[in-house]
């Protein structure tokens, strides 16, 4: 027998804690394990924008027959509108090329395969702590991973000092990985000004940065968020970016995702994207098209594309306003730690400063499940489970 000699995986650390919290009886349970947005009532509903262009388009849909490559044509030129700002110099001399991808994800492996077989990267420098598919997505493609100071646990903040001196070491030619904002896991994104300066240093080293953009519009909105993206995209004449409309859409099952390359002129922009296209062509040859026309049709009517804005500033306020909750109800229900800084993290994910101990204590004693970094999905506190939840945390601290 061939099968006999495999061994089992390792279960993966996020997803895996979604399986346990599906199978866990204790009715007071609380999910702050993945990252995925709930509503005040806990669900996470259809967009009423992703709906309205849903059900249009299921009128209005005549073939099934397959997308090109690249996927939708105008789901790639409104990603890149709203990546590089409806009026950039970069959309206007085409030197952007987009493909539709199977979620962050995907795009995230279409770009670590083109690094590895198009650039001279010796290296793709990622931030500690970081999204654990990143390291693992890079080594699945053979490519060199160093690692970049990024979190100052003591202070709770960014470790600016710690980042640059790493990214110091960085050669010419190297990938860099940034989050486009709301870290993951430490919900810490530079300032603009320290955007500045680090799109300054890459152009200065010859850095290749790569933009992981999976939550445009959870942290400030949707032009806001993108600062860091357009300082670096003004600064360095290559980049790559893997966006997703996961999140921001809430379409997690869709996969709905984008790879960008961004290159000196139009000619090499294309001589790139036809490697891009080689190397799409050999994993899954094109991409599904429901979700990419969906979220094309909201983009492209105003309407629609008015609405989804309206419900994404709801999540967002929504989030911001559970942060303000988690600290004050913390400080009522008897911590004597300040949470403060929570309040000053960006989108849906909590750097709580929970050891993986007190982690392991909230899901067996309390149904209190998350990732054991410490890292909390704010997004799953509602008013209903926060006091609870709350009360469970003080007494493992
Ligand atoms: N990048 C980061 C930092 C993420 O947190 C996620 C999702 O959790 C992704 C990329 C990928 O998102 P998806 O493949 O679901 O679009």
């Amino acid at each position: 027998m061939f099968f006999d000699k495999i061994q089992t995986a390792p279960a993966d650390p996020i997803l895996g804690l979604g399986e346990a919290f599906k199978a866990e009886t204790r009715p007071e349970k609380v999910n702050l394990g993945i990252g995925v947005y709930k509503d005040a009532e806990g669900n996470t509903p259809v967009l009423k924008a992703v709906k309205a262009a849903e059900t249009r388009l299921l009128a209005e849909e005549k073939t099934k027959n397959y997308l090109g490559i690249d996927g939708v044509a105008a789901y790639n030129a409104e990603t890149q509108k709203l990546l590089f700002g409806a009026d950039s110099e970069i959309i206007a001399s085409r030197r952007a090329k987009t493909a539709q991808t199977l979620g962050g994800t995907g795009a995230l492996r279409i770009a670590a395969e083109f690094v590895k077989r198009q650039t001279e990267a010796a290296s793709v420098w990622i931030s500690t702590p970081t999204w654990p598919n990143h390291n693992a997505i890079f080594e699945t493609v053979g490519v060199n991973i160093r690692n970049y100071r990024y979190y100052d646990k003591a202070a709770h903040a960014l470790d600016w000092d710690g980042l640059t001196a790493d990214l110091a070491q960085a050669e010419k030619g190297d990938v860099v990985l940034f989050h486009g904002c709301c870290h993951n896991p430490t919900g810490i994104d530079p300032t603009p000004e320290q955007w500045d300066a680090l799109a300054k240093m890459s152009a200065e080293k010859g850095w290749l940065p790569l933009f992981d953009f999976a939550y445009q519009g959870l942290a400030n909105g949707i032009e806001e968020d993108a600062y860091g993206l357009r300082a670096f995209a003004k600064h360095n004449k290559e980049l790559l970016v893997a966006s997703s409309y996961s999140k921001n859409f809430g379409m997690y099952n869709e996969r709905v995702g984008a790879f960008t390359v961004v290159a000196e002129n139009e000619e090499t922009a294309n001589r790139a994207f036809s490697q891009v296209k080689a190397i799409i062509r050999t994993i899954y040859s094109n991409p599904a098209s429901h979700g990419g026309h969906t979220v094309a049709m909201v983009l492209q009517d105003p309407a629609l594309k008015a609405q989804w804005i309206g419900e994404l500033d709801e999540m967002r306020a929504r989030i911001k306003e559970m942060r303000q909750k988690f600290v004050d109800t913390l400080k009522e229900k008897g911590a004597k730690q300040d949470f403060g800084f929570i309040i000053r993290q960006n989108g849906m994910f909590s750097f709580s400063g929970l050891t993986p101990e007190q982690v392991d204590r909230l899901k067996d004693e309390f149904a209190v499940y998350a990732v054991r970094s410490g890292r909390i999905n704010v997004a799953g506190m509602t008013n209903a489970n926060i006091g609870y939840l709350c009360e469970s945390i003080v007494k493992v601290l």
